[in-house]
């Protein structure tokens, strides 16, 4: 910050004119700050850089290759940007997947109108995809104005096809039609 550098990684590579373009608006975005707050910024040489590294070589992991830079960037590892392995980005994806994973747990217990815990409290189940919603007229109310009385109760997403059961079907149907 105090060098007024900013570091700039693009998983396919840096092209002069976007590094252009970002100092550019950071210039404007500074201004605008200063402007609005009423407060100046001390003077800096604000330049946009980047620092050679593995170019990504597939069509799918330009977010785990951001995670990677910003990793080594962070820890100093710079001199690690430009041999980027195959393993570290599939540890990486794996420890993206573990990270949301950890929250699986929580959002099963969980109502999935309201995000709460359904705990004690009075549930019906979705016939389709078996997830609880609270019995409360917020949780399903939409839901319940259009069941008849011999109807079982179906959320939403379900209702619209989310990724139920049809939609992964389609999914297969679709792979093998197109192969
Ligand atoms: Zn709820
Ligand atoms: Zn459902």
């Amino acid at each position: 910050m105090k060098e007024g550098k900013i570091f700039f990684y693009n998983p396919c590579g840096e092209r002069p004119t976007e590094m252009k373009k970002i100092e550019r608006r950071w210039m404007k975005y500074i201004e605008d700050v200063e402007v609005a707050c009423g407060v100046q910024f001390p003077l800096r040489n604000w330049s946009v850089t980047n620092i050679a590294h593995t170019r990504q070589r597939d069509s799918f992991n330009c977010g785990i290759y951001c995670l990677i830079f910003a990793e080594k960037h962070l820890t100093n590892k710079l001199s690690d940007l430009q041999s980027i392995t195959d393993n570290e980005l599939q540890e990486m994806r794996r420890s993206v997947a573990e990270h949301i994973m950890l929250y699986e747990v929580y959002l099963t217990e969980c109502c999935l109108k309201c995000g709460g815990q359904i705990g004690n409290d009075e549930f019906v189940t979705c016939k389709t995809c078996r997830r609880p919603f609270h019995f409360l007229s917020f949780c399903i109310e939409e839901d319940l104005k259009t069941l008849n009385d011999s109807d079982e109760f179906e959320c939403r997403l379900c209702k619209i096809d989310w990724g139920g059961p049809q939609k992964i079907k389609f999914v297969l149907f679709f792979k093998e039609t197109h192969a």
